[in-house]
């Protein structure tokens, strides 16, 4: 097969790849980009196989940084752009499910190829155009299937994020797993426990926000992966649930995502189920507010304090997830509202700290923050105007009021 024109993306890192040859080695366009192509996807990361050693690359391009020289991988910057130069090689006996116990560098593109996860992953392609397809990988993307390189039992077995990799690209791509390739992902699903959760959550986020969702997640349950995922294992009946929801309604975002999951699973304490997916504070933080807010809207409209509380980004992701799951919704409308507030952080108050200090002629003490929380709060209800004047007579009404 032969690609006649090949897109800008390609085109740009072409001189890395003659470059590269001039120096009398090869070098191939690989993995993801060369899939894409072929289904005609939107290209993101260019990767460039060679058989030219790190060592060798480095010399070849002035300006190029180790990301992971151990790997055999060099990032070469070259016109504004950067481009991952592996250099071909194979992984010899996994003990651990997961990580190769040692990386030899190997001149052959083949070897190169073999190692790789599914046939549509081990495509290369020249600089003219020309694909190298040594395990039908074109194929199984015409037919649409997710094909283990290979003895899949094996290859899961070598490092089993492979399984959940399976499932994403499934939902990702729309593309069933090919009969023997979903079996052993049926049999070897628990080897799914020696992978660290941090891998395990990139293909989880990926599979939620894939165009076929629902597939992904039918895999999910059906293969038992979820139930070495955590918080998952008693909640196959929820996840399960989660099929009635149309996908066509894509999940936009990974807090989106783990908003819907987290309310829809009726997750009791959302913090502990994030800290076991080993998600960042802001992603803790964030969903633990969302949650709120969507109970809230169970029951009521936005009110102004809600919308203050939650901030713009949970009130467009709150009213999203409603869409998702069929609830009434109008992400519009709440943004408006949340526009109009009068102000949108303790920051736009029109009195601080020092100006209550002097005009009350006080000293500092709790009262203080207690005032101007107080200001804030009337302030966003609307029942004060945000003006100076009128600020500094309500302070000092409420002062009384409190003493
Ligand atoms: P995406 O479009 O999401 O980037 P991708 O196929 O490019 O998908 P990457 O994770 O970027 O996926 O990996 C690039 C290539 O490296 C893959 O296409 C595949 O050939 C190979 N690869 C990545 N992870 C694995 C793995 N765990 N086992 C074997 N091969 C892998
Ligand atoms: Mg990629």
């Amino acid at each position: 097969m032969k690609i006649d024109k090949l897109p800008t993306e390609f085109i740009k890192a072409l001189p890395i790849i003659k470059k590269i040859e001039e120096a009398g080695y090869e070098a191939y366009f690989v993995g993801g980009s060369v899939r894409d192509i072929i289904l005609d996807h939107k290209i993101h990361d260019v990767d460039i196989a060679t058989s030219a050693f790190p060592e060798e690359v480095k010399q070849i391009f002035p300006k190029t940084i180790d990301v992971g020289i151990e790997h055999g991988t060099v990032l070469v910057l070259f016109d504004e752009e950067q481009y991952e130069i592996t250099t071909f090689r194979t992984e010899s006996t996994y003990q651990d499910y997961r990580r190769p116990d040692e990386v030899t560098f190997v001149r052959s593109l083949e070897e190169d190829l073999k190692r790789r996860d599914f046939t549509m992953n081990a495509l290369a392609m020249n600089k003219d155009g020309i694909i190298i397809d040594h395990f039908n990988g074109i194929e199984a993307i015409k037919n649409r299937v997710i094909v283990a390189v290979g003895d899949a039992s094996e290859r899961f077995n070598e490092d089993a994020l492979r399984m959940m990799r399976g499932l994403r690209f499934a939902s990702q791509l729309s593309f069933s797993i090919e009969e023997k390739t979903l079996q052993a992902i049926q049999t070897h699903h628990s080897l799914l426990s020696k992978i660290s959760v941090e891998r395990i959550y990139v293909e989880w986020i990926k599979l939620l926000m894939g165009e076929s969702r629902n597939q992904g997640l039918r895999l999910f349950t059906e293969t038992g992966c979820f139930s070495y995922c955590p918080g998952f294992k008693n909640k196959e009946s929820e996840l399960n649930n989660l099929l009635l929801l149309d996908d066509r309604k894509v999940i936009e975002n990974e807090i989106i995502a783990w908003l819907l999951i987290c309310y829809s699973l009726k997750i009791k304490d959302t913090s502990l189920l994030l800290k076991g997916w080993k998600a960042s504070n802001r992603m803790i933080i964030a969903v633990k507010e969302g949650v709120f807010q969507l109970k809230n809207r169970e029951v009521k409209e936005w009110q102004n304090l809600d919308l203050y509380q939650a901030g713009r980004e949970i009130v467009s992701y709150v009213e999203q997830v409603r869409f998702i799951m069929n609830q009434s919704s109008d992400e519009k409308l709440a943004l408006q509202l949340y526009e109009e507030l009068a102000i949108k952080s303790i920051k736009d108050l029109s009195v601080g700290g020092k100006e209550l200090l002097t005009y009350l002629d006080k000293t500092p003490g709790p009262w203080l923050g207690k005032t101007l929380a107080y200001l804030e709060k009337q302030v966003v209800q609307g029942n004060l105007l945000n003006e100076k004047n009128s600020l500094l007579k309500a302070a000092e009404t409420f002062i009384k009021e409190e003493s």
